[in-house]
């Protein structure tokens, strides 16, 4: 159980700085668990709260962990430089709640993208130590081999690190299209390591981590979804 001013709940949720909560709020824009609610002092209960703003129902959440479908031509920064930014793909509160990617996914490479506000959870999973697994389909330029597989397994040698990395598991699921599982996150990783390895990456999708599929969330391209507490338990 826990109480907090509606202000502070409608700033905390991401509807816009205090002064502008407490606009909306006296404008009687803003309903509590179905009843307009006008003073932005009131203690309201954040347990199963419902929150209405300009008609549109929002439940209180204290973080958000979000999974999105990401699109080619996005960028994962927080400042964009050339591309728009995956946070364009959401709803604006998020924006003001300070959501960020997860890790990072290259602007041409498609698929899974967890976000979230919470800062430890985004550090926790982004942690080196933490060697969750993430699985990703790339389209190769030329043909996959067995020697293919077989040195990305063994590791092959980038020039940034002290040592050979490995893919975890490497399949070939088509002629030119590889299943590679790795558990590090390195700048461009399965870019250079198709790249060391002889190959080219034409394009990249991300189908899993750790054991959540993209599959399994139903999400056209460009959609995310809120994550339940079953789903981010897949993310072990
Ligand atoms: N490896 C890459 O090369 N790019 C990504 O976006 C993710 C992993």
């Amino acid at each position: 159980m826990s109480k907090l001013s509606l202000d502070r709940i409608l700033q905390s949720q991401g509807f816009g700085t205090r002064k502008y909560c407490r606009t909306l709020i006296e404008d009687g824009e803003v309903a509590v668990n179905g009843a307009v609610q006008d003073n932005y002092k009131s203690p309201v209960e954040t347990d199963n709260l419902v929150l209405t703003v300009f008609d549109e129902e929002w439940r209180y959440r204290e973080h958000v962990y979000i999974a999105l479908n990401k699109p080619a031509n996005f960028e994962c920064s927080r400042k964009p430089s050339h591309r728009p930014g995956v946070l364009t793909l959401l709803p604006e509160q998020f924006t003001w709640r300070d959501v960020q990617p997860v890790g990072r996914l290259d602007h041409d490479t498609t698929g899974m993208l967890l976000m979230s506000d919470d800062g430890p959870f985004i550090h926790a999973l982004s942690s080196p130590k933490r060697h969750v697994p993430k699985v990703y389909h790339a389209t190769t330029a030329e043909p996959v081999t067995d020697e293919l597989i077989a040195q990305l397994l063994a590791g092959v040698q980038l020039h940034d690190e002290p040592a050979p990395l490995a893919a975890l598991v490497c399949e070939k699921r088509g002629d030119h299209l590889l299943e590679i599982v790795l558990e590090q996150g390195k700048y461009h990783q399965v870019k250079r390591m198709l790249a060391a390895a002889g190959n080219h990456c034409s394009a990249l999708h991300r189908a899993a981590i750790g054991a959540l599929e993209l599959a399994s969330l139903d999400l056209e391209e460009g959609e995310w979804c809120y994550l339940d507490e079953a789903q981010l338990a897949l993310l072990a």
